[in-house]
This record gives structure tokens, C-alpha cells and sequence, in this order.
């Protein structure tokens, strides 16, 4: 059986208490949300945390809503509770796509959105989802807060930008794509990915306005497909431009080989997928890509 290393668990008030007690415990101190990544890793040794703070009665960092064509949703919210908003499904359908494919009930019913970007896990599904949407992350030490692009917000795997005494608030989504799409392949359902794509798009004119691409598990720097981003935005939103932006997808990420599939075959699914997710996104914005 595994059992995690002794420690101290304190239950946090408030944000401020809650980034009080992490600047008190130093590089000892971590947050627990739903637990589903820290607690198993702490069951293998891999994180010894001398004092957990447990943040789940924060109501503060709850709440999904929208505001001046932002959506925003607290840290603490749940996949379950993401999946279960219409709104969300209505307005960004690839969070929606990627939350059906995260794990199982169990995992979803803890399991939180700050939670699963702050792991930063290279095969996390709502990072390559938050990155093609262009979102903001709110990190907040209890005085200031600021705001960091998702892009910029994973400084390599399992690393972020918050500070040891800082948290994430929430993160913002802007509403500017009129479709989106994930699209994931795993060995089984709720499996973590084998490589999965997500797309955002705005189509004006049948060309692309505006275009988002994530990539995970592949070692997309910042979970994004810049090159074939670049490639598609202000061109033909069609099938050929599609299979292209595909093609510079597989050919600048960086996967690397394991239990899940050798270099090659991730690369071939990187491309594939973002074809796949791009058309879907294309059919959503009520463009689909026409044949070129
Ligand atoms: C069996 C299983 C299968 C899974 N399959 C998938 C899958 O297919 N796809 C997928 O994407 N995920 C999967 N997950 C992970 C799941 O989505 C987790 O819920 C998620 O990774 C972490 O969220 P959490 O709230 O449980 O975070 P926790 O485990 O509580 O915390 C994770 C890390 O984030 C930090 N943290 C948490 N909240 C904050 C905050 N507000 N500010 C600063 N730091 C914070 C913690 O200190 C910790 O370092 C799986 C998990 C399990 C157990």
C-alpha cells in the first residue's frame, strides 16, 4: 500500500490566509484543490509536502460567468461543473470536448480547472484547450494580482509562473472565436492522451480571422502550434489550408517516445488531429472548410 510522508494539514479561510500560510511554510508548503494530482503523487514519494493547505472552502475562487465578453472561471471549479454549464458548451465547445474526455465521474467530481493547469502536466488536456484560446491566468499573492497569457503561463513540464506564496485566482477566457474544437486520442477512454489537438477559430468571409491551435503531449512549447497558426491566419479557410496548418504541426512539435507510442506515430497523430480539430472548429463557426 502507499502511503504518503507525515505531514501538517491546514484548512485556508481566505485567499490572503491561504498565501499568508504558504510565504509562512516556504518551499514546505503546498495547495491541495481536488487532490487528484497532488495526493497520488504524494502517495509515491514524488511530493513530500511538509504542510498542505487545503483551499476548497475558498467560495471566492469559484464561480463561472461571463463579462464583457469574458468567461471567467474560478480555480476551484471543478470538470464536472465545466462540463455541466451550458454557457461554457454554448460559447467555447472545445472546453466542453476536452472536459468529456478527462478521466472519469470520479476524477471529474474533485478535479479542478486551477488545479489542472497549475500541475502542468505535458499530457493535460484544458492547457492545450486554455493555450489555442488565447486565455489569461489571474495568479494572486492576497495584496496585488496579475495577469499572465496561458501562453506564457507553463515555463516547462510540471513548471509555472506562480510564485511559491502566490495562487491562481482564475483564469479569462476571450470570447473572440466563433467555433472551437478538441479532439484526443488514448489508448482507452479516460485514458491521458496520446496526443490531442484543439482549435479555435474565427471565420469572417470564409477566410480565417482569427485563429488558435494547442497541442498535448507532444512537446508543443507553451502547448501551442505557432507555424501553422501563422500559416492560416488571413488565408482560406478550407480543407487544403487545413491539411497544410496539419502538416506544420507534426513538423515542429517535439514528442517524445514512451509507454504510449514511439516519436513517430505521435507526430503522425499531431498533424491528423489538428486537421480533424480544425475542421470541426471550421464546422461550428458555420464555415466548414470547403475543399480546395
Ligand atoms: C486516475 C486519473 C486520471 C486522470 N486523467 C486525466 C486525463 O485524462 N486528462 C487530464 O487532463 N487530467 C487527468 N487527470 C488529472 C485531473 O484532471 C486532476 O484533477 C488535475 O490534474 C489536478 O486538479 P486537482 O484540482 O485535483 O489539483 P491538485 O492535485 O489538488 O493540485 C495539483 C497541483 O496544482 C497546485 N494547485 C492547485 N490549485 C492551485 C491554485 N489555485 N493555485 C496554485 N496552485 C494550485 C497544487 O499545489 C498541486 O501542485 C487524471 C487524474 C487521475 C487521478
Amino acid at each position: 500500500m502507499q502511503v504518503p510522508a507525515q505531514f501538517e494539514y491546514r484548512r485556508a479561510t481566505s485567499v490572503a490566509d491561504a498565501v499568508a500560510l504558504l510565504a509562512r511554510h516556504g518551499q514546505g508548503a503546498r495547495v491541495v484543490a481536488g487532490g487528484h494530482s497532488l495526493i497520488p503523487m504524494m502517495k509515491l514519494r514524488l511530493a513530500q509536502p511538509e504542510v498542505l493547505i487545503d483551499i476548497n472552502d475558498l467560495s471566492e475562487l469559484g464561480g463561472i460567468g461571463v463579462e464583457a465578453g469574458v468567461l471567467r472561471l474560478g480555480a476551484m471549479v471543478r470538470h464536472a461543473e465545466l462540463l455541466a454549464s451550458p454557457e461554457v458548451g454554448e460559447l467555447v465547445p472545445v472546453l466542453h470536448d476536452a472536459e468529456r474526455v478527462i478521466a472519469d465521474p470520479i476524477v471529474r467530481n474533485r478535479g479542478t480547472v486551477g488545479g489542472s493547469v497549475c500541475q502542468a502536466d505535458p499530457s493535460e488536456d484544458l492547457s492545450g484547450a486554455f493555450a489555442a484560446l488565447r486565455a489569461e491566468a489571474v495568479i494572486g499573492d492576497g495584496e496585488s494580482v496579475r495577469t499572465v497569457p496561458v501562453r506564457e503561463f507553463f515555463t516547462g513540464p510540471y513548471e509555472t509562473v506562480v510564485g511559491p506564496a502566490e495562487l491562481l485566482l482564475e483564469l479569462r477566457v476571450p470570447l473572440w472565436s466563433t467555433g472551437s474544437a478538441y479532439v484526443k486520442v488514448d489508448r482507452r477512454a479516460g485514458d491521458w492522451a496520446v496526443a490531442a489537438a484543439a482549435a479555435a477559430l474565427r471565420v469572417v468571409d470564409g477566410r480565417v480571422a482569427e485563429v488558435g491551435i494547442g497541442l498535448t503531449a507532444v512537446g508543443a512549447r507553451g502547448f501551442v502550434a505557432a507555424e501553422a497558426e501563422e500559416h492560416l491566419r488571413g488565408g482560406p479557410a478550407t480543407d487544403a489550408a487545413f491539411a497544410e496548418a496539419g502538416a506544420l504541426a507534426a513538423a515542429h512539435c517535439r514528442p517524445s517516445a514512451d509507454q504510449r507510442g514511439p516519436v513517430d506515430y505521435k507526430r503522425h497523430l499531431a498533424g491528423e488531429l489538428t486537421v480533424r480539430a480544425l475542421r470541426r472548429a471550421a464546422a461550428r463557426a458555420g464555415a466548414g472548410a470547403v475543399a480546395a
